[in-house]
């Protein structure tokens, strides 16, 4: 079976907040099984956030967690990585209220746990496996998630040129995050730039940290890919849905959604427990997803 697994060593990080312009500093350190991923405020007295929806705050250009008035803002970022490198529990201080925005991808986070390491841990994983399609629908802007035994996204965005239309499909198997998703900046329209600036939501942006655009193309190319834009919005939607404090196994199809949508998302499957079931899979089932190979029959639900 799949265990649970933490990283090896404690890892440091230093930057600023994309949004409060903070500088801040970051230590992502092993936890034991069952802690999940855990917020810690170092300086405000180790105050501790659970990275769980419950504790999810306002939702707007960034995710942002609360709990009895201490604020994390900007976690989706190392909650993606975490995620992508198949870490199950992990404690995060920070001695700011936004986490370093670094190059504006998950991949300093990524490849700093995978300079470290990761552990498994003596606990077999549990997946919540979708049980029932579930759809959000907002005018334009549609987020779902369908029964399926592995985890794939399939995200459309549509922007202003120049980035226009862009669709990608993503099975998170084997390295797909790491090569795909991970490298995949976030970005920003320079005419939105000065009332952004003046409303305080990019106080710390800068073109290391991510792509500016212009109405005729990108200031401070070259892209990582043709199609980056889309592929930051799943990097996203990983690092939001991990407010689940599960992986799920299941297809997530996105139009045109954000994180009030991928969060909404997390709040119905955590309203209701019939959307969805417990399950283990086997090390056998997780090659296979590897192989892409399509076997139900090794997924079983535990309840
Ligand atoms: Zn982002």
């Amino acid at each position: 079976m799949v265990q649970e697994q933490t990283i090896r060593e404690p890892i440091s990080f230093s930057g600023v907040g994309l949004h409060s312009g903070a500088a801040v500093k970051m230590r992502i350190l092993p936890a034991p099984v069952g802690t999940g991923i855990c917020f810690r405020r170092v300086d405000l007295d180790g105050f501790s956030i659970e990275a769980v929806g419950r504790n999810v705050a306002k939702v707007s250009y960034a995710t942002s967690l609360m709990k009895r008035g201490v604020l994390i803002s900007t976690t989706e970022h190392a909650l993606s990585a975490l995620m992508g490198a198949g870490i199950d529990n992990a404690i995060i201080e920070l001695d700011q209220l936004e986490l370093p925005i670094l190059d504006g991808s998950a991949k300093p986070f990524l490849d700093a746990i995978h300079r470290v390491g990761i552990k498994r841990q003596r606990r077999q994983r549990i997946y919540w496996r979708i049980a029932k399609p579930v759809e959000i629908v907002e005018g334009d802007k549609f987020l779902a998630v369908y029964p399926a035994n592995r985890y794939s996204i399939s995200y459309t965005i549509d922007f202003p040129r120049p980035i226009g239309l862009q669709t990608f499909d993503l099975d998170l198997t084997g390295d797909a995050y790491e090569s795909q998703i991970a490298p995949a900046r976030t970005f920003g329209f320079l005419r939105d730039e000065r009332a952004l600036r003046n409303m305080g939501l990019i106080r710390g942006a800068s073109e290391e940290n991510a792509i500016v655009l212009t109405d005729s193309g990108v200031k401070n190319g070259p892209l990582r890919f043709r199609d980056e834009f889309v592929r930051h919005k799943i990097l996203d939607l990983i690092g939001d849905l991990a407010l689940l404090g599960h992986r799920i196994l299941g297809k997530v199809v996105a139009n045109r959604a954000g994180h009030a949508m991928h969060t909404a998302l997390v709040s119905r499957l955590l309203r209701d427990r019939f959307l969805w079931e417990e399950a283990h899979i086997s090390r056998e089932a997780a090659s296979e997803a590897l192989s892409e190979v399509e076997e139900a029959s090794s997924v079983f639900a535990r309840s």
